[in-house]
């Protein structure tokens, strides 16, 4: 069993390389999924449509459902969602295909990736997409993800209300949210055309499961990357409890911001006193992998609906969105606000949330092991909120929103806030607190292993997803972002997986 590239991962990124990298049929490819596999036709309803939300909650049956900590002084216990199927958590996701910001990709170059600035990543964000709605530089027409917006005409109540209620606290129209200039309020870019979550084993996988160079490996988990020295040759996994080992000339992992660092340190691979700690004799001492995670912090605002203001179970989610800069900074678009709609009708969930979040937290989190068995979970502590800054805007973007909803286009269809509530609001101290006591996360985790020049000492990949200091071995996935992106992360980490495709066929 030798196969040219061995894809552990068949997520967002892994669905991606294997499609691109089995284009050139002398290749073979093997991609590895620890969870299952379905065609299009065997698709589970919860995968397949939205259905409120039950593909991501805490024990579904495609969910790793991780548990974190929010941080060191507030070890309260965090969900954290991961799909566990081929399309990995765009097989469970939300559907928002968001950009991040041009100044993201620039701070990537800046940072010492100078192929990851805006204007090389447009390409393949126009490559990726098939924007139902807008034809100019900026989109393209005939990728595999399919991208909608829901017309005007056809907002819920709510949505229209509080696009109404933003333009007149003086946001902006936002008529294309995946233009470089923009911002304020408007319809959400979607890959869910007729209410199908269309994940990358959909969009991607689908398209090339007949070719005879693909391999495709359904519920086997990668144990570790093996070594010949500093060379990577192959990878240990287990299927139906057998262990084997596999040969590649060229191992990627693709496991996600959780999985892939922890592959790494399982590998030998990550900071040497840690990986001791542990009892995993180092490979290669890497002390960025597991380093910088970020992830988006993110709070409900929880209004009671007026008693004839009803939710349909099958409702859109999301409709509407608005974006804007906290007051005193700088970072365009750091704060994001989406209300949701596709609660089910019944009594114990009448609720509208809010969702409202911080699109460029400074703090940083740390992923650590507390086993070498790849069956435990790593420790992922957040650290929400431990930079100032993050608090102060977070603030500012609570308030604001709260603001907002004070509108009279509400009247009909809210009855009260339920949460924060006006005692919670009163001061800085005791938002503040509301803050540490119900910030969650976006499932954006990122930055885990993150991409940078060698004099980076915390840099894990080069630009072009080569881990430093070892050969034949490389990550392509949410851990490997210099930094996190204003945006739900989907979008740019497929454009990752498209331009790394790139990057291996050219030989770099
Ligand atoms: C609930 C939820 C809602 C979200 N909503 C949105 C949204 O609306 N818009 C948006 O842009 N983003 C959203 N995201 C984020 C986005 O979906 C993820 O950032 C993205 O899918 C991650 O891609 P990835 O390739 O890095 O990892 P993943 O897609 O998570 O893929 C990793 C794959 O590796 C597999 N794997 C892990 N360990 C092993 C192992 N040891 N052996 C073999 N296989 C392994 C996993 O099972 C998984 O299939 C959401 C995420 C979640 C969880």
């Amino acid at each position: 069993m030798k196969y040219d590239v061995i894809i552990i991962g068949a997520g967002s990124a892994g669905c991606v390389l294997a499609n691109r990298l089995s284009e050139d049929p002398d290749r073979s490819v093997l991609l590895l999924e620890a969870g299952p596999d379905y065609t299009f036709d065997q698709l589970p309803a919860e995968l397949k449509h939205d259905m409120n939300q039950a593909a991501s909650e805490q024990g579904a049956d495609h969910n790793w459902s991780f548990v974190g900590q929010a941080s060191p002084q507030n070890p309260r216990s965090i969900h954290v969602a991961r799909g566990k199927v081929t399309g990995g958590s765009s097989a469970i996701n939300h559907q928002i295909l968001l950009r991040g910001a041009p100044e993201d990709f620039d701070a990537w170059a800046a940072a010492g990736n100078d192929e990851w600035a805006y204007q090389k990543t447009l390409p393949y964000f126009r490559r990726l997409e098939a924007d139902a709605d807008i034809r100019d530089d900026f989109h393209g027409t005939d990728g595999p993800i399919p991208v909608w917006r829901h017309a005007r005409e056809d907002w819920l109540p709510l949505h229209a209300a509080f696009y109404q209620a933003c333009r007149d606290a003086g946001f902006p129209d936002d008529p294309d949210m995946n233009h470089p200039d923009s911002t304020g309020v408007g319809q959400v870019p979607l890959n869910n055309p007729g209410g199908v979550r269309m994940s990358t084993a959909i969009t991607y996988l689908d398209a090339c499961r007949h070719r005879l160079n693909l391999t495709i490996r359904a519920n086997v988990t990668a144990k570790r990357v093996v070594f010949d020295g500093d060379k990577a040759t192959g990878v240990e996994v287990e299927s139906n409890g057998e262990s084997f080992t596999v040969d590649g000339d060229q191992i990627i992992l693709a496991g996600g911001a959780i999985a892939s660092p922890q592959l790494l340190m399982l590998s030998g691979v990550g900071p040497a006193d840690h990986l001791r700690s542990v009892g995993i004799e180092p490979v290669h001492d890497l002390p960025g992998v597991g380093r910088s995670m970020k992830n988006h912090p993110s709070v409900s605002i929880v209004y009671r609906s007026q008693p004839d203001h009803h939710l349909a179970p099958d409702a859109p989610r999301n409709q509407v969105g608005l974006r804007f800069t906290a007051n005193g900074y700088n970072e365009r678009n750091d704060i994001q606000v989406q209300p949701t709609t596709s609660y089910p009708e019944s009594p114990t969930a009448p609720n509208i949330r809010v969702g409202c979040r911080l699109e460029y937290p400074y703090s940083e989190g740390l992923l650590t092991l507390t086993s070498a068995d790849v069956d435990v979970q790593p420790h992922l502590d957040f650290r929400f909120l431990t930079d100032p800054r993050d608090t102060e805007r977070f603030r500012d973007a609570v308030r604001r929103t709260v603001a907002v909803f004070e509108h009279p286009a509400f009247a009909d269809l809210l009855a009260e806030r339920l949460s924060p509530t006006d005692a919670d609001l009163a001061s800085d101290d005791s938002l503040d607190a509301w803050l540490q006591q119900n910030a969650g996360i976006a499932g954006h985790a990122s930055v885990s292993c993150k991409m940078g020049p060698s004099s980076d000492p915390l840099a894990v990949v080069d630009q072009y997803c080569n881990v430093h200091g070892l050969r034949n071995l490389r990550v392509i996935d949410a851990a490997v972002m210099p930094d996190i992106v204003r945006a739900n992360t989907n979008a740019t980490i497929i454009m990752m997986a498209e331009r790394a495709a790139d990057f291996i066929r050219e030989g770099k």
